[in-house]
């Protein structure tokens, strides 16, 4: 394959923008492909290659990069109207009423403009509502680029994970790990009445896909209303992709009192939302005293754009093909796997998938991992699925960027350049 304009492109963007990316996943070694545009379910790049998108823009597209004629008359007809007003328009009120009315833990609902705001905005509102500032996360959990979730480490030796965030921050982040119930009950009862929220994702979706061992979040669920911090589900991944129009949390039968949304829900435009019950969303400005306020939040292409998007799927049975063709996928790569690379594991469920290389020794000591687990204890080898976010860590992580990305680049297709993200089939 030719990357010659790419290459040109990315050397243009190197000295104007910092690592040649605006987002930092995108920094691809030795240089990304600079896209030109999509055409159903491949992209072109910059030299006219073709790829296969697995990607799909890290989760909104859930239809590829066509939209269905309806999506697409409504984001022009948007458009050509006004980019955005500043004053509320008819839109935000049928996509909160869409939401609302399929999703039952969501009774209200408050639009802003990506994932990162959403769980900014829901921590906030959790601290406001509950008068208290901790937080317990999952350790490999993901929620954007905000200061109270860059946090690693244990939660008693808990930093933040990026320079620039004061180690105050990280004090009132406690992560746990993931599928742990014994280490959240006792990480609860020290913390008790200073914990405002548990925030967690119902899979994880940015550490490989690591799915929750049974009854795992209806026991999340009893211990927060033990102690009367509210249980946060991160849904800007699983939001109308898990789930279907009920969402994970519909899939595994969960009432959270917050949930974060973003990508599907703005059908491929820069969107987040916060949603809950009525008493916890109204503490939000200006009905409450939580803080809260965005110029473009609501904009009206993006609400129309997933509005639209809801819509069609709602109507044409969307989530059967993409989960059916997500089944597909999955067991095709077993099957490979078992005659091929019997110790990697394929992951995923509906349209999420994802292949973890997993390592085969049957008990690896942090010291031994390839990309230096962040965990001090030592990590046992999963025989089936990942339960947390280090037994991911613990794979062959390397290996994906190295080998597997470069090859599967060079036969067309297009993945994310590391092992912890997760593939989307459209
Ligand atoms: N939460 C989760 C679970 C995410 O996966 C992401 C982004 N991948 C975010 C929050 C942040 O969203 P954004 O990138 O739109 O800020």
């Amino acid at each position: 394959m030719n990357h010659k304009r790419s290459r040109a492109l990315y050397d243009r963007a190197l000295s104007v923008i910092p690592g040649g990316v605006n987002s930092s996943v995108r920094a691809i070694r030795p240089y990304p492909f600079f896209i030109e545009r999509g055409d159903g379910a491949h992209v072109i790049d910059a030299d006219g290659n073709r790829y296969l998108d697995y990607v799909m823009g890290y989760g909104p597209l859930l239809f590829g990069h066509d939209l269905p004629e309806p999506v697409r008359a409504a984001v022009q007809s948007a458009a050509s109207d006004g980019p955005m007003y500043g004053a509320p328009t008819e839109v935000e009120v049928d996509l909160a009423e869409f939401v609302t009315r399929h999703v039952p833990s969501v009774e209200m609902i408050r639009f802003v403009n990506s994932g990162t705001e959403a769980t900014v905005s829901a921590v906030r509102l959790a601290r406001g509502y509950t008068g208290r500032n901790k937080i317990v996360v999952m350790e490999g959990g993901y929620h954007g680029a905000q200061e109270s979730t860059l946090v690693e480490g244990s939660h008693d030796a808990q930093r933040p994970s990026s320079s620039g965030i004061p180690q105050a921050f990280a004090r009132h982040t406690l992560p746990v790990p993931f599928n742990d119930e014994e280490a959240l009950r006792a990480v609860l009862a020290e913390h008790r009445d200073d914990i405002a929220a548990v925030l967690v994702e119902p899979i994880l979706g940015n550490t490989g896909i690591v799915a929750p061992v049974d009854d795992y979040h209806q026991t999340v669920r009893e211990l927060c209303d033990e102690i009367g911090a509210l249980l946060i589900f991160d849904e800007v991944i699983t939001g109308f992709r898990v789930g279907g129009l009920q969402c994970a949390q519909g899939k595994f039968g969960i009432m959270p009192d917050l949930t974060t949304f973003g990508k599907i829900i703005g059908g491929g435009f820069p969107v987040g939302a916060v949603g809950g019950r009525t008493e916890i969303v109204e503490e939000f400005t200006p009905a409450g005293e939580v803080f809260q306020s965005g110029t473009f939040s609501g904009h009206p292409v993006t609400m129309a754009a997933g509005l639209a998007t809801l819509q069609f799927a709602a109507e044409n049975d969307v989530y059967d093909h993409v989960n059916a063709l997500g089944d597909q996928i999955r067991s095709g790569m077993r099957d490979i796997l078992a005659d091929r690379a019997p110790e990697y594991t394929v992951v995923g469920t509906d349209s999420m998938f994802k292949t973890i290389f997993t390592r085969a020794d049957s008990e690896i000591q942090s010291d031994d991992c390839e990309t230096g687990c962040q965990q001090d204890r030592s990590c046992t080898r999963f025989s089936d699925c990942p339960k947390n976010g280090s037994d991911v860590q613990c794979a062959e992580t390397d290996r994906w960027e190295r080998l597997f990305w470069p090859a599967m680049k060079e036969q067309g297709i297009f993945l994310t350049a590391n092992q912890f993200e997760s593939q989307f089939v459209s």
